[in-house]
């Protein structure tokens, strides 16, 4: 009997620096606010997804440095069993982002260091754990051939495969068949199907094409308006939920596939599955940071409840 979640992905610990503007090449700028938290797309959805009652294990690698020790306490913490390679001689990854103290808009430095290296070794380390989990999600911060191979040892022995092609790239067409449900954003989905995705129209015609490059199922998420699912012929919209004032959507779609991962994991049916995930990503909205503003299950399953 196949159980749990496995998440291959990177690790990066985010520096965020708030101040009037971006220095110059030689200029030194006082900042007026600083922020460190784990962050890393698989690591906060492995995070999101152990709060939200899954049974995670994460596969990645970090630095033996305080960064890398703040990685595998926020696994203790959250209750994820991690996997992860502790590495001598290079660092963990980092995240440089600037936050533009008016406009909150930011610009991003990621350095994978140590997550950078994984590689096909690292999905073969842990086949038996894969091969026997009911899922397996990926995205592509990490090396793509790691991605891959994960994808295709978790379909050859039937676990549901979940791929957020995130950040935004190009990808091999080989990949759309190892691939249960496929989940980009507006920006990734139209990065791989070369149109810009701004209408029901365009989210409906890209997820149709995603399709016909042999996913099985695919969900577009739509920020603040929902996630748009494609399958077999049918669509469906599925509106997001409010849970409050909006403080930091960072993080929104990591919120949204852990609790989405949990959901499949127990069974949920995927619209089902879809609606508990938004009702994460809901909850985390509305509180500042990444992985620390992952809710709980109780707290989605209120909200689901009130909704
Ligand atoms: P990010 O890059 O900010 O982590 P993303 O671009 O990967 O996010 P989005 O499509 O912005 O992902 O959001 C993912 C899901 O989170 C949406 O489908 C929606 O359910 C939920 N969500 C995002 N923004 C909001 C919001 N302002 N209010 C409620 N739910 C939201």
């Amino acid at each position: 009997e196949k159980s749990g979640i496995v998440i291959l992905g990177i690790f990066a610990a985010d520096t965020a620096y708030q101040a009037k503007r971006l220095p110059h090449i030689g200029e030194t700028l006082m900042g007026s606010g600083f922020t460190l938290g784990p962050g890393g797309k698989g690591s906060n959805q492995a995070i999101a997804a152990a709060k939200a009652g899954g049974k995670v294990t994460f596969i990645s690698r970090v630095g033996n440095d305080p960064f890398g020790a703040m990685a595998l306490s926020a696994y203790a913490e959250a209750g994820v069993k991690a996997n992860v390679m502790k590495m001598d001689g290079v660092s963990s990854g980092a995240a440089f982002i600037f936050v533009d103290e008016v406009s909150g808009d930011n610009a991003i430095i990621v350095a994978p260091g140590a997550a950078g290296l994984i590689g096909i070794e690292d999905v073969d380390a842990n086949r038996a754990e894969i091969e026997s989990a009911a899922i397996f999600m990926t995205q592509l911060e990490q090396p793509l051939e790691a991605a891959i191979h994960g994808l295709s040892i978790a379909k050859r022995a039937g676990a549901t495969t979940i791929f957020n092609p995130a950040p935004a790239r190009t990808i091999p067409d080989s990949i759309y068949a190892l691939c249960d449900f496929i989940v980009p954003n507006e920006v990734e989905a139209a990065e791989l199907v070369g149109h810009a995705i701004e209408t029901d129209e365009q989210a409906g015609a890209a997820a149709r094409t995603l399709v016909d490059r042999g996913a099985r199922a695919v969900i577009i998420t739509l920020g603040a308006r929902g996630a748009y699912y494609h399958a077999g012929g049918q669509s469906e919209f599925v509106p997001a939920f409010r849970a409050g004032n909006v403080v930091d959507t960072t993080g929104a779609g990591d919120a949204f596939l852990g609790g989405f991962a949990t959901a499949i994991s127990e069974g949920y049916a995927p619209i089902e599955a879809i609606r508990f995930g938004c009702a994460t990503a809901a909850i985390a909205v509305t509180r500042p940071g990444t992985a620390p503003a992952m809710p709980s299950r109780s707290e989605i399953d209120a909200l689901l409840r009130s909704s």
